[in-house]
């Protein structure tokens, strides 16, 4: 594996991006960055920042390219890190992947992985989902009397994300198409970008996202 495997992984909400990121982070024994998660985490604890930016990730809007860009620079230069990233959830605009381009300087990105499915079908996902507030484990609405609303794998109380409800949904998927699909160009013209079926099952998305890795000999 070269020095460092920085690997952006592009898609709708609900495509898939944190669930292969999970596997992909142990394959590769990379460090899986999120900057949903991190600010979730924020607001949980009620930090200064998840104070900050409570409302917006409620709304389902953007928070500022700033405020991103500065925790994943602090996030990257985490030990960890050193050797490489999956990046969730970021860069999500342009002036975010310029700035990503900046911060990660010769190394830079190997890789832009696009999950592609269509908006009908992660509409449905992200309606039906259900997480675990402790270990954001995922589940479905039609499993959670199965486990009385509790995670199987830690206990913790399996809810719906406030930005999952439909007037967010419209949203998320309005900011993507505005604000993130213009990264399709930017990773496509340098050379950057390979398109993964994401509408197959898990297993196959990891699979089909390995190969076009191991295609340019990154791993
Ligand atoms: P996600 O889990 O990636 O869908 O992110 C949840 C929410 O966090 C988003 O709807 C935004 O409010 C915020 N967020 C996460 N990543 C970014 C980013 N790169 N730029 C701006 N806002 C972000």
């Amino acid at each position: 594996m070269p020095a460092r495997l920085n690997l952006v992984i592009l898609g709708k909400q609900g495509a898939g991006k944190g669930t292969q990121c999970k596997r992909l982070a142990s394959i590769y024994a990379l460090p899986h960055v999120s900057t949903g998660d991190i600010l979730r985490a924020a607001v949980k604890a009620g930090t200064p920042l998840g104070r900050e930016v409570a409302s917006v990730l409620e709304a389902g809007a953007l928070v500022s390219d700033d405020l991103v860009i500065k925790l994943v620079e602090e996030r990257l230069e985490e030990p960890d890190a050193r050797k490489g990233a999956l990046l969730d959830g970021f860069p999500r605009t342009l002036a975010q992947a310029e700035a990503l381009e900046r911060l990660l300087g010769g190394d830079g990105i190997k890789l832009c992985i696009d999950l592609e499915v269509p908006t009908g079908l992660v509409t449905e996902r992200l309606s039906s989902r259900r997480v675990c507030q402790e270990c954001g484990a995922i589940y479905r609405d039609s499993d959670i009397e199965a486990i009385s609303g509790t995670c199987e794998k830690c206990g913790g109380d399996v809810i719906q994300r406030a930005d999952d409800r439909p007037e967010a949904i419209r949203q998320r998927l309005e900011a993507y198409e505005r604000d993130t699909e213009p990264l399709l160009a930017f990773y496509e013209s340098r050379g950057l970008l390979a398109s993964v079926n994401g509408d197959q099952s898990p297993d196959d998305v990891t699979d089909a996202i390995q190969a076009a890795v191991s295609a340019r000999g990154l791993a």
